[in-house]
């Protein structure tokens, strides 16, 4: 009989076919093996979203030819990406790759992303990081190959999902050093310009991921316009600045402007049975950016412009 890896792995299994599947096989055999994860429902959840985010990138032109990366984190010790040499925007659900965190390959039939490097890096170092996107959008890659970061404090988004930009410095994509040169700042910046290249967002789920990456871009892009409206741009005063990192804080968010993450929030790797219970969706790991407080973010936010807005009048 042939294994239930094999069957779900073909690719000439439809998806409705391959959803009935996986909910007979979970019935009658429990998952136990990290490749048998990867067909897990939340295993299918995350590459469902990898997709969608990926199309996204593609429509907003924030990749280019095959550029650009996703990957999400399936447990402690687990990491599904995507492939090299497909543009992001023509992404399948078979496309997709299961690593470890050593980058042996667990599951998949394409060969993965080359900056799957990057990624495990920030995986290794991040306890927080669920989801990782790189990816080329024009106005912030174009700071990092000027080697400039915007100035600071000029939008309320950008300083509570981002906050002040760092800048990696240039190395060969795909290498391991690559993926080292954003280690000195990758615990304290969410969001990191490479020198050169693009940029690299990391968030507590792929869609956040992608936010980051639109909050920065459209920041680049605004105060670029902004500057060559008036030289000197007026800030958010230093008092309001304290309450978005309140805000910030409460959301969990890193910034260097913070304490750096107490050890206490570094959840150290779990045992392998934690590993497997987290994967099948037992045991997810509390998300920092909640409903609710994306509610209340939103409010104090919409607040700010229009405190703002009356200023200007
Ligand atoms: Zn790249």
């Amino acid at each position: 009989m042939p294994h239930r890896t094999d069957i779900l792995d073909n690719q000439m299994v439809s998806e409705a076919v391959r959803r009935a599947l996986e909910k007979w096989f979970a019935a009658v055999e429990p998952v136990d093996h990290p490749r048998e994860l990867f067909h897990a429902p939340r295993a299918q959840a995350l590459k469902k979203e990898i997709v969608r985010v990926g199309r996204k990138l593609w429509q907003r032109e924030y990749v280019d030819g095959n550029g650009g990366n996703i990957s999400a984190r399936l447990s402690p010790e687990l990491v599904i990406c995507t492939p090299t040499l497909v543009s992001k925007g023509d992404l399948r659900i078979e496309d997709l790759s299961l690593v470890d965190l050593d980058n042996c390959l667990i599951a998949g039939n394409r060969p993965r992303t080359s900056e799957i490097h990057l990624h495990l890096e920030i995986y290794k170092q991040v306890a927080q990081a669920q989801a990782i996107i790189h990816c080329h959008p024009p106005y912030a890659t174009a700071h990092a190959i000027a080697g400039l970061v915007p100035q600071p404090n000029l939008l309320p988004e950008q300083e509570v999902l981002v906050g002040p930009v760092a800048l990696a410095p240039y190395e060969t994509p795909g290498t391991p050093e690559f993926a080292k040169t954003v280690l000195p700042m990758v615990q304290q910046h969410n969001t990191i310009l490479l020198a050169n290249h693009g940029i690299v967002c990391w968030a507590d789920s792929v869609s956040h991921a992608e936010w980051c990456a639109e909050v920065i871009e459209t920041y680049c892009k605004t105060v670029m316009i902004a500057s060559h409206l008036r030289l000197s741009l007026p800030q958010i005063p230093p008092n309001k600045v304290d309450e978005l990192l309140a805000i910030k804080k409460r959301l969990g968010l890193p910034d260097a402007r913070l304490p750096r993450l107490q050890s206490g929030e570094q959840k150290p790797r779990t045992s392998s049975e934690a590993s497997l219970e987290s994967a099948k969706g037992n045991g997810d790991v509390k998300l920092p950016l909640e409903k609710r407080e994306m509610e209340v973010l939103v409010s104090i936010i919409t607040a700010e412009i229009l405190r703002a807005t009356e200023l200007r009048r």
